[in-house]
């Protein structure tokens, strides 16, 4: 539609447009300011459909920050309380200290979880973690005439990698291409390009330069026709053994060894306890249930930190995949827990909101602010050490058969 005289409409004609369908809720930007337009819009929303949104309209947003970058259409938004749970001890590579691990959830006694699993892991000395491979995945798909010309292009790929990379990097001064690997079905061919993409999460980085690369491979392999550029050998906000075994995001282990008196002091129970439930349930159950998933609950926890700290909340799929291993060793266990494909960023996307910065500010984390990696890894290893206290309490509470009364005294209040 013809706009006039934008940012000096008045909010009740704006209002009254949307209601008779004059205007659509994406225009209203162009005729108010973004305070007034999410005012305007929501309005509009409670008048057509008779729903009350002040609690909506209560949020305390950034509507100049957030329009055009996080979000559309928008009429406010909702709070999620936030928790800490710590002093968490972490021995990194990159994260090194006591933590306080910020946790957004409406879960009752999710936060006490990890706070009790961190008690116990701080007393035993603390969480060892590791950031062992880094790549973020984009795989387009190309059709080809059949697995003859498939061959040749997979020969082409690796005999122009050089230029291929040239034309990846050209979008970007922080990603870096690390490989690229073909899979074919019958006459389609993805091709999983991995990028090192520094402190971003890197989804938008990726598949920017993935395009340029695609056009770049049209040219000179002009039989190939790329599909999607997106084409789920990727995979993105999906679970799959791809991930699991070729990693996307960060790929990291966080360990820790609890002695008897911690197990029992803090914990309630045993090494041969927690281990027995370890094999029984995360294993055990999950192959028999065909899960993917050989752990307790790291999407709680993960889920949480990403609410907090402004991940790209989909992602909890494939972020929160993983493996907990236990081994008793004497009266002591030894506890790890493997997330092949954790995916975070301490720039971009929504990291840069107030809150969600300042959250990471928690963990002395202000975002690209050291060498290019260094501060997302941190966050990975936080995060995942974060999962290992979650998970460890969790697999405590079942031993020692203490889940329900936790539950009924922290997450049941009003009942
Ligand atoms: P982004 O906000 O699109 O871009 C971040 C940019 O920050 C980088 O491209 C980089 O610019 C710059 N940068 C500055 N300092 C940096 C540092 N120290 N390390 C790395 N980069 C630095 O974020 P993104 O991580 O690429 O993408 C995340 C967003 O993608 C999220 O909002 C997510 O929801 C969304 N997403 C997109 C898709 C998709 O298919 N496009 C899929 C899933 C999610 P240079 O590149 O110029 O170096």
């Amino acid at each position: 539609m013809a706009v006039s005289s934008p940012k000096r409409a008045n909010i009740d004609d704006v209002v009254k447009k949307i209601v008779n369908g004059a205007l659509a809720l994406h225009e209203v930007e162009e005729l108010l300011d973004p305070y007034d337009a999410v005012d305007a819009r929501r309005a509009a929303v409670e008048q057509i459909t008779k729903a009350r949104l002040s609690a909506i309209g209560a949020a305390n947003l950034d509507y100049e920050q957030i329009k055009g970058k996080n979000a559309e259409n928008v009429i406010g938004g909702v709070g999620i309380p936030v928790g800490v749970a710590g002093p968490l001890k972490v021995h990194g590579a990159y994260a090194k200290g006591d933590f306080y691990v910020p946790l957004g959830t409406t879960e009752g006694a999710l936060i006490a979880s990890v706070n009790r699993g961190a008690k116990a892991l701080t007393m035993s000395g603390g969480v060892t973690a590791r950031v062992l491979g880094d790549r973020m995945a984009r795989a387009p798909v190309f059709r080809v005439g059949g697995v003859v010309e498939a061959e040749e292009f997979m020969g082409w790929i690796s005999a122009n990698i050089g230029e291929i990379r040239k034309a990846a990097e050209s979008t970007t001064a922080h990603g870096k291409l690390k490989d690229v690997v073909p899979f074919v079905l019958g006459n389609n061919v993805w091709l999983r390009f991995s990028f090192d993409t520094g402190d971003a999460m890197g989804m938008n980085m990726v598949t920017i330069a993935v395009e340029k690369a695609v056009e770049f491979i049209e040219r000179g392999f002009p039989k190939a026709r790329c599909v999607a550029v997106s084409g789920n050998m990727d995979s993105d906000k999906k679970q799959s053994y791809t991930n699991n075994l070729l990693g996307r995001g960060k790929t990291v282990v966080a360990e820790a060894v609890l002695s008897e008196a911690v197990l029992s002091n803090v914990l309630h129970t045993t090494a041969d306890r927690i281990n027995d439930v370890n094999i029984r349930k995360n294993w055990l159950g999950s192959a028999r249930a065909g899960s993917m998933q050989f752990n307790a609950h790291f999407a709680n926890i993960v889920a949480a930190a990403f609410i907090a700290m402004g991940q790209d909340l989909a992602q909890v799929v494939e972020s929160s995949s993983g493996y907990t291993a236990t081994e008793p060793r004497g009266g002591d266990l030894y506890f790890s827990v493997t997330l092949p494909s954790i995916e975070v960023g301490t720039v971009g996307g929504g990291t840069a909101l107030p809150a969600q910065r300042a959250a990471l500010g928690i963990l002395g984390i202000g975002g690209g602010d050291t060498k290019p990696g260094d501060s997302s890894r941190k966050l990975a290893e936080v995060i995942s050490s974060a999962v290992l206290a979650g998970e460890l309490n969790l697999l405590a509470a079942l031993s020692a058969r203490e889940l329900g009364s936790a539950h009924r005294s922290l997450g049941r209040r009003s009942r």
